[in-house]
């Protein structure tokens, strides 16, 4: 625990030293919300770092435009000492607290052995049942004859709230750290605008942000607009099915032209193209841009995606066979070590990030208490 808090300590440090050099240079004013917040602040440490670092969504445009980075003696790699600080932020606010650590020190080998060992546990339980949801003909899709509806709800029921309850204290736990006091009028709409259209991964000027070289691109933002609203598609999916089930009486499997199976279907490609874009550019990503100890947790998280969708889309290919229900097994393993993940590692960077631009809207409607620069 020492060892962390030095971590952290060192990590907020850095982001001290180099703001401290930006404060006085000023040039990326108008490239994100990092650098006007940072022009209402004389020092950067503690709970401010971290909100600062949560600000910043590792465009690397800054890096590119700075007279100040490597090899130059100020050493100023804003886009790395954020990354550094942020995976601490992960883990400095996570509920439980230790498992914040495991994940960010071994993310990839948690993230499969979790998807692996429950999809196993999951396999075997079928098989559990001699004679039941072998047979194509009379499955015909229905999930719900391999595992039972109640036994479905309640096992994600459980892990679904674990993810939500341990996000919640996360968050709060942040908000506290960071929170400004009070709220102004229209700062929710506009962190809400902010964080559903990426609006700071243009770069500040609508060209994008930079990945291999200091060219602009918005590859990351349509391949993150891919991930997200294809997640959102798949969770209205499972909501509409839910009110399918209870309101209307309408009990799965659904037809293939049916909104959940659309909704579904639709979400389950763009969690293939987005993770597997996203990807691809992480390991094309400019060296100084990222944090080598955070890839692990950030492929992890991807490995998890795709393992979703791809397993998803085949358990719909499948559904009419005796494959079946070992395509269902697999593939609530790994939507059950998604969830169970999501707390500790790169989907909390939204959560986080949602708050820190929620302090920024709230900030730049009051007056600069610097007042040595305009918002
Ligand atoms: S990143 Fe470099 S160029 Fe940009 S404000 Fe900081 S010191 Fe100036
Ligand atoms: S890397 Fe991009 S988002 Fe982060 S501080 Fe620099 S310009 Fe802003």
């Amino acid at each position: 625990m020492q060892q962390l808090e030095a971590l952290v300590r060192a990590a907020e440090a850095e982001v001290d030293r180099q703001m401290q050099i930006c404060n006085a240079c000023r040039y990326c004013e108008g490239f994100c919300a990092v650098f006007p917040a940072m022009t209402r602040r004389l020092s950067f440490d503690g709970a401010d770092a971290h909100y600062l670092a949560n600000l910043c969504h590792n465009c690397g445009a800054c890096l590119h435009a700075c007279q100040y980075a490597p090899p130059h003696e100020f050493a100023v790699n804003v886009p790395r000492a954020m990354a550094q600080l942020r995976v601490k932020t992960y883990e400095e606010f996570a509920w439980p607290r230790g498992l914040g650590g495991l994940y960010r020190r071994n993310g990839l080998f948690v993230a499969l052995a979790t998807a692996a060992w429950l999809a196993f546990f999951l396999v075997l339980a079928t098989w559990g049942r001699p004679g039941e949801g072998r047979d194509a003909a009379s499955l015909a899709g229905n999930f719900y004859a391999v595992f039972p509806h109640g036994t479905l709800v309640t096992m994600f029921g459980v892990v679904f709230l674990w993810a939500l309850f341990a996000l919640a204290v996360g968050v709060t736990r942040f908000w506290r750290a960071i929170g400004p006091e009070g709220s102004e009028p229209g700062a929710a709409a506009e962190a809400t605008r902010d964080a559903l259209t990426l609006r700071y991964l243009d770069g500040g000027h609508g060209e994008g942000c930079n990945d291999e070289d200091d060219r602009f691109t918005l590859r990351r933002r349509v391949f993150h607009h891919f991930t997200f609203y294809g997640f959102m598609l798949c969770f209205a999916a499972t909501c509409v099915a839910t009110v399918y089930h209870y309101a209307m009486g309408l009990h799965a499997p659904y037809p293939l032209a049916s909104l959940p199976v659309v909704l579904g279907t639709l979400g389950g490609i763009g969690l293939v193209i987005g993770p597997v874009g996203l990807l691809w550019l992480n390991f094309r990503r400019h060296p100084l841009h990222t944090e080598p100890s955070q890839r692990p947790m950030d492929v992890g998280f991807i490995a998890l995606l795709l393992a979703t969708s791809i397993t998803g889309l085949a358990l719909l290919g499948w559904r009419d066979t005796s494959a079946m229900p070992t395509w269902l097994a697999i593939h609530l393993g790994c939507v059950m070590a998604l969830f169970l993940t999501l707390p500790y590692g790169k989907f909390a960077h939204a959560a986080y990030r949602v708050a820190a631009l929620l302090k920024y809207q709230v900030e730049r409607r009051r007056r600069n208490p610097v007042a040595v620069a305009a918002d």
